[in-house]
């Protein structure tokens, strides 16, 4: 049965991702870009801020709406980066000014002291004209460590500075099929794949 929901980001490199992910577990269900009015991102946790993006997405296209947020957390740090992630070192000055800072900021700290995990909260939002009203929040947490050093060439972001938990690589040493099917966001998919399914079945 076809099922079209929104996804409120710019980037089509996650609406293919979310595309391929969820179709391979729902066939008949398609990932459309959202490219409507983009809300201020002013809230103070990853809920907030997935929540802001897909009710704003929900409200413009009176359809299902998903919206992602994530980050990483360092425990001796209360969960800094956090929802600063993207922008650790700045506006604009990217993913190896951000990890530079992060392991400069965590300088002579050793383990057990370098934990942290990543974080992915994928909002879902049903607005009435599509059966709601109706919210769910799906939350994947990666955990792992705070290497001293980068390595790695695969993935992005903080990437080449976290080691998961189970491993003695950093995630990206690991093949992106391995991250894939480990990370934040693959379980955070975990928990939203059975929620849409519910709701697919009532549509
Ligand atoms: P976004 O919410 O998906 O745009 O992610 C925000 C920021 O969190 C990114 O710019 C990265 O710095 C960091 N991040 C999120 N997911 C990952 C990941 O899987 N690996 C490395 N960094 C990540």
């Amino acid at each position: 049965m076809p099922f079209e929901i929104v996804l409120a980001t710019l980037n089509q490199h996650k609406v293919d991702e979310f595309q391929r992910i969820l179709s391979e577990r729902m066939p008949g269900l398609t990932v459309l870009a959202y490219d409507g009015p983009e809300p201020v991102e002013d809230g103070t946790s990853f809920e907030a801020n997935a929540f802001i993006k897909a009710r704003a997405a929900a409200a413009h296209t009176g359809r299902i709406a998903l919206a992602d947020d994530s980050g990483i957390a360092v425990d001796v740090m209360g969960g800094s980066p956090g929802i600063f992630s993207a922008r650790w070192a700045g506006p604009g000055r990217g993913a190896q000014a951000n990890l530079d800072l992060l392991l400069a900021q965590l300088g002579d700290i050793r383990d057990p002291n370098r934990t942290g995990h990543f974080h992915c909260t994928i909002a879902l939002v049903v607005p009435e004209s599509a059966g709601g009203p109706h919210e769910y929040a799906a939350v994947g947490r990666w955990p792992g460590r705070i290497a001293v050093a980068q390595s790695g060439a695969y993935g992005f972001g903080y990437d080449p500075i976290f080691v998961p938990e189970g491993f003695e690589v950093s995630a990206a040493e690991l093949a992106p099929e391995v991250k894939n099917a480990h990370s934040h966001r693959a379980r955070a998919f975990g928990a939203l794949i059975p929620e849409l399914e519910r709701i697919a079945a009532k549509h």
